[in-house]
């Protein structure tokens, strides 16, 4: 028996990297409902949708095809557009990390992008990172994580990663954005961002990613244990 992990919490506190490494770790599913939300935005960009006419909104959904490959170099998933490879675009492209928070608050984007993520997440042995996973995609979900960090040190993590990928940014930019991002997705009406009642929260501000993990897992198999799978 496997079970559902959600993963939630602010911008850049390193839910992805946690994720991945627990699907690897238990051998499940992972799913980064986030680059879904970037690659609606990166097509709304490159069509010029007008974030408020709902029928051009509509009319650009149903041409939208999301599916993940695995990358061989990286051993995780990529995201495909309709069959392009967007996954490096989605993330160092400045105007999808400022328009995807206006993107993401659109009743019908959710409800496109979360038919979707049940679906994926429908025979369990999955681990799902986002903002409304354990409230909204899988609220029955076996253990509900919700993950935070001192912003600051956010923002320094998503500087050295847009640095790697060559990004040409400052510290103060990059902060600015999360910032922006963190109070758009908390406050917006459709699923906000917030910590599901029976979410366990997980400061990693002074922890690595192995501590982290370490953590984690111990939570998992407490969780195995007392469901007795
Ligand atoms: O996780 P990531 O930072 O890539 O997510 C980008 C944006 O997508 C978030 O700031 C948020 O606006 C949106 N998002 C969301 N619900 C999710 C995942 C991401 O609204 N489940």
């Amino acid at each position: 028996m496997k079970i559902v992990i959600a993963i939630d919490g602010y911008s850049s506190c390193g839910k992805s990297t946690l994720a991945k490494q627990l699907a690897a770790k238990l051998g499940y599913k992972y799913v980064d409902t986030g680059a879904m939300y970037r690659a609606v935005t990166l097509y709304f960009l490159r069509f010029q949708i007008d974030l408020f006419h709902p029928e051009q909104i509509e009319n650009a959904l149903n041409q939208i095809q999301l599916t993940f490959e695995i990358n061989a170099s990286t051993n995780t998933q990529d995201i495909l557009l309709n069959g392009e490879n967007i996954e490096n675009e989605i993330r160092v492209n400045p105007r999808v990390a400022s328009m995807v928070s206006d993107v993401s608050a659109i009743s019908d984007v959710r409800k496109f992008l979360v038919k979707q993520q049940k679906e994926m997440g429908a025979a369990k042995g999955i681990v799902m990172d986002g903002r409304d996973i354990g409230t909204v995609v899988f609220p029955d979900a076996e253990l509900k994580l919700f993950v935070t960090a001192d912003p600051l040190i956010r923002a320094n993590r998503r500087l050295s990663e847009l640095q790697e990928k060559g990004q040409n940014t400052t510290l103060e930019e990059v902060l600015a954005n999360l910032e922006k991002r963190d109070h758009i997705d908390s406050t917006r009406a459709d699923s906000p961002l917030k910590q599901a009642d029976d979410a366990i929260v997980i400061d990693n501000s002074h922890l690595t990613r192995e501590e982290q993990l370490e953590k984690v897992l111990q939570l998992v198999n407490q969780k195995l244990l007392s469901a007795n799978l």
